[in-house]
């Protein structure tokens, strides 16, 4: 799939994230952090999917910029 790096932004489901910080480490890009022993993924994010192949629940996918912020983590 070709990625869309202004218009797509990596999502965190909230009920799926359990806080371990493997995407975090995988992140090359550094637009991931912890708050409140979730993961936020903030606008910097390049859309590159490195972090969705690292979680173990599969709590991160591919999202809108305009409306992650709906029902997902981010910040
Ligand atoms: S998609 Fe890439 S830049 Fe965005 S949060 Fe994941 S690893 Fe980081
Ligand atoms: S790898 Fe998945 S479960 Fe672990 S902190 Fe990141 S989003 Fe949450």
């Amino acid at each position: 799939m070709k990625t869309d790096r202004a218009t797509q932004i990596a999502a965190v489901d909230t009920q799926r994230c359990v806080g371990c910080g493997y995407c975090l480490l995988s992140c090359p890009h550094d637009a991931m952090a912890m708050a409140d022993a979730l993961v936020v993924v903030h606008e910097s994010c390049t859309a590159c999917w490195i972090c969705l192949r690292h979680c173990p629940t599969e709590a991160l996918s591919r999202a809108d910029r305009g409306d992650h912020h709906a029902d997902r983590n981010a910040c």
